[in-house]
């Protein structure tokens, strides 16, 4: 009896942290939607936005910054480099509506960690489980390149968006400028060269940007068109990154 009521009131204790983080979450978004910081940035992502591409002439584009989205408590974190263009600049959502979120998805799908294989539109039923997906530099830049500045000025957004995650145990890296940027946010100084497969260990600190018990970088190529087009990533790839976060998560419990 007593054991039932101290995992009831157990339980309680981790819904009512959970929910705290969420709304703390969806507070974070709504301040990142409405920054203004990189003019660059802020010009590229709004003139995409009422230029757009022909196809989705009769979308209204999005066309602001866009936050993280995911499970509060997620052990993994899958980390990007910016939002693309015609797809989270269109629909709102990390990810979302182009070819490289197609691949993503499927891939956590596959993984047990999202409950669907698209990601089509922000309303779309998308959920995830134990997952969490963000991005390095929240508006999208012109050329996917974002310069260093503009990738410094956007960091606290990650750093406290990972200071909320607290049951983050592994960042999957998709691409090098995501990697440099988790190394950046972990204060990895001695940086392994990047590579599809490389696992860099970070030992754990007593601030808020890890857990206690530190956390694993797992590399990825980025799903872009450039590296599912040429077979450099293919879908047994990236599930085999998936499978060894998964794995990495549960040996950190
Ligand atoms: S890139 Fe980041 S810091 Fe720069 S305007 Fe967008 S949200 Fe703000």
């Amino acid at each position: 009896m007593l054991n039932l009521s101290a995992s009831l009131v157990a339980s309680a204790t981790v819904n009512q942290r959970r929910r705290a983080t969420t709304d703390t979450l969806v507070k974070l978004r709504r301040e990142i939607e409405s920054c203004r910081a990189c003019p660059r940035l802020v010009r590229w992502r709004e003139a995409v936005a009422r230029d757009k591409r022909a196809a989705y002439r009769e979308d209204v584009y999005w066309g602001k910054p866009i936050a993280g989205f995911g499970d509060a408590d997620a052990r993994i974190v899958v980390l990007g480099l910016a939002p693309g263009a015609h797809g989270a600049n269109r629909t709102g959502r990390v990810f979302t509506g182009d070819r490289s979120g197609d691949w993503l998805f499927r891939a956590m799908h596959r993984a047990g960690l999202a409950n669907q294989a698209t990601s089509q539109q922000r309303d779309d039923g998308l959920t995830l489980h134990d997952a969490f997906v963000t991005v390095a530099v929240r508006c999208a830049p012109p050329d996917n390149s974002p310069s260093p500045l503009e990738r410094k000025k956007c960091a606290p957004y990650l750093e406290r968006e990972m200071a909320l995650l607290k049951q983050a145990r592994v960042v999957v890296c998709l691409g090098n400028f995501a990697y440099v940027a988790a190394c950046e946010h972990f204060g990895v100084t001695r940086r392994p060269k990047f590579a599809h497969g490389l696992v860099v260990p970070v030992a754990g600190d007593a601030t808020d940007r890890m857990p206690r018990g530190g956390v694993h970088l797992v590399c990825s190529y980025h799903p872009s068109q450039q590296n599912t087009f040429t077979g450099r990533l293919t879908e047994p790839m990236l599930d085999a990154v998936f499978a060894t976060a998964l794995g990495l998560a549960r040996e950190a419990n």
